[in-house]
Order: structure tokens, then sequence, then C-alpha cells
């Protein structure tokens, strides 16, 4: 007898950073300490009760136009999800269906395995170099996709745009996706390279610069073909994905810049705040252009500094896989005083070995 077990799409799922209940320095999931322009209270409680008896327009326009006005581009050419995770799952599903392997780096976003395995994508890990850095000449063979954030997760290091320029020009045959999760924190954009390929599609999401996690907005901006694309996809699977809330949330975000300039400027010097006091108790970690730091202490071991920094209250991400970053720490970029309360309890930890 055949059990239905044989039939089952079986699945290692991905697991997310914990979200604690009690009060704590949370600096383990790379959230934006402040919270989202005051226009989005606003826009949020605006939205009137007897709007959400009706669908949310599965258009997406109004959010749609603004992030299309925002970076210069056509609305045709925004696709719009719930979270970048969505539109990066809805992403594999619509362009990676070569027998080719997707490459990826190896140490990167652990999302990306787990939709390729649920989708039953074959993909190829290209390990990074001893410093971490993605070594471009890994990626030069023919193949079914390619994905790389920028800056790279959980590194932090990003690469300017004439090295994505570079893939994308030879692989016409297939898609390449950047993740710009934290891009907003000091690096490169590859958007304005959308006009002169067909192939790239750059993936925006609003958790980490825009505060907004826990409205779930992410996007894509690409050639309009591949837009067309996609929202076949999405359209084929659940039309409705983005809530009227949520829509108008987004846009308010959008339209206060001068808000989002001055928390983005506040979260950057407190990263070069905190690089420079982990340094002087003995940390070392590639530059970070992001929300995080990851860093590795020259004698202590991060396992333990991570259970003696949760006993103190105090959530940092610790991942005991793969072997060559299991004694990393990988730190959020809180708030001043958040970043002075962990400097002041790491010292003690380290000094107490
Ligand atoms: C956080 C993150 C995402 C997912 O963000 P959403 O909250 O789903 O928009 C995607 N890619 C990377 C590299 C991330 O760090």
């Amino acid at each position: 007898m055949t059990s239905w077990k044989e039939n089952v799409r079986e699945v290692v799922p991905y697991t997310p950073g914990e979200q604690p209940k009690t009060k704590v320095i949370k600096l383990n999931t790379n959230e934006n300490p402040y919270p989202p322009s005051p226009l989005v209270g606003k826009a949020i409680s605006d939205v009137k009760l007897d709007a959400l008896r009706k669908y949310p327009d599965p258009n997406c326009s109004n959010l749609i136009s603004a992030i299309a006005d925002y970076h210069g581009v056509d609305k045709e050419n925004v696709f719009v999800g719930v979270g970048s995770d969505d539109v990066l799952a809805m992403s594999f599903l619509t362009f990676f269906n070569s027998n080719k392997p997707v490459f990826f780096p190896d140490i990167t976003y652990s999302f990306y395995d787990v939709w390729a395995d649920l989708f039953r994508i074959p993909y190829e890990k290209k390990s990074l170099d001893e410093t971490f850095k993605i070594k471009p000449e890994d990626y030069d063979e023919p193949c079914g996709g390619i994905v790389i954030p920028n800056p790279n997760a959980p590194t932090g290091i990003a690469e300017p745009v004439s090295f994505f320029e570079n893939i994308v020009k030879k692989h016409p045959e297939c898609i390449v996706i950047i993740d710009e999760a934290y891009v907003d924190f000091g690096s490169m954009s590859c958007i304005d390279l959308v006009r002169k390929y067909d192939n790239l599609l750059v993936v925006r999401t609003f958790s980490k610069s825009r505060a907004m996690a826990g409205n779930r907005i992410g996007y894509a901006i690409g050639d309009k073909e591949l837009i067309k694309y996609l929202s076949d996809c999405k359209f084929s699977f659940n039309s409705y994905t983005m809530d009227t809330i949520t829509l108008a949330a987004g846009v308010a975000s959008i339209q206060d810049d001068s808000y989002f300039k001055e928390k983005l400027e506040a979260v950057i010097n407190t990263r070069e705040w905190t690089k420079k006091q982990l340094s002087t108790l003995g940390f070392t970690y590639p530059d970070s252009k992001s929300n995080f730091i990851f860093a590795k202490h020259e004698s202590v071991e991060a396992s333990y500094i991570f259970e003696e920094l949760k006993k103190a209250g105090i959530y940092v991400r610790y991942f005991s896989k793969p072997e060559r970053i299991s004694n990393y720490l990988r730190i959020s970029i809180g708030t001043d005083e958040e970043m002075q309360v962990f400097i002041d309890e790491l010292s003690k930890i380290i000094k107490g070995v």
C-alpha cells in the first residue's frame, strides 16, 4: 500500500527571528527602532470603517503610482506584494522555470533556498570568499536565474552598481533579481539599470528603512514585460494580496520623505557609533552598509554572548549554521539609548569571561 505521505509537498520552512512578548531590547530582526511617519498614523485612522466592507483595490493603483513617482519610473514598471517575501516568492515562481540551476551566495538571506525547494527549482550556492565578499566570476556560467541581496545579508556588505551591471549584462538568458531590502542605509540602487536591461528585477521592502514591517509592503521594479508576467502569476493565485489600510499607509509613508531621510540618517549615525564601540571591545565585522552589524569577537564565543545578552533582556540574532558563520552575531541597530545599554552589557559579558 502506498501512503498519501509520498505525495505531500514536504518542505523545511524558513525560521524567522524571535518576537518575544515581554519587553526586551530587540536587535534580532533588523526592524527600524523608530516608528513610521506620523502621516502613516493619520492615513490609517482616516480609513473609514465602512471602507472595509469592500474588497481592496486589486490593482493597488494609489500605492503603485506613489512608488513609480518616487523612483521616476512608469506605473507599469512596478509590482507590489505582501512584504518583499511575497514579491520574491512570486518572482521565483514566475521567472525561475529552467532546468538549469538558479545561483545565489552560500551565505545570504535564508529564504532563497526555501522557496527554491518549495517550487522545486534547482539551485547552486556560490561560496563567498574569505572576507565574505561575492566572487563575481562564480556567476559567469549560463543559469536558470540569479538572486543576490545588495547589501548582502547577514554580512551587510554592499557592492557598486557596476558589479551588478556586469552580471546582468552576461545573462540575457535569465532573470537577475537584486534584493535591495537594506539599500536605503547607505548603498547604491540598481533601479536605474532597469531602463537598460529587460532581465533585471529590483526588489524592495517597506519593512526595514520605512519602519513598516507590521504592515507587510514589498515591491519590485523591472521592465514592463517582466511586471506583466509577475502580475499574471499573482492574479492566478490571489487577486487581493494587499489590504485597504496597508495600501493607504504605504502611500503616506512615501509622501513624508523628510521624515524618512531624517530617520535613515539617525540609524546610519548610530550604526557608525556602534561599529567603533564594537572594535574597542575586540570585535571585528565586515563594513556594513545596512541597519545591522555582523560581528565576531576575538576570543569569546558568539553562542555564549548570545545567551548572556538574552539573560540581560537583549535579543540579537545568532545563526549556528552554516559553520563558517557560527561564531558571528547579527546585531540590528536600535536607538542610541538601546545601543548604549547593549554596549554596556556586552562589555560586562566580555570582561567577565
Ligand atoms: C527582511 C528581508 C526581506 C523580507 O522583507 P519583508 O518584510 O518580507 O518585506 C527580504 N530580503 C532580505 C534580504 C531581508 O533581509
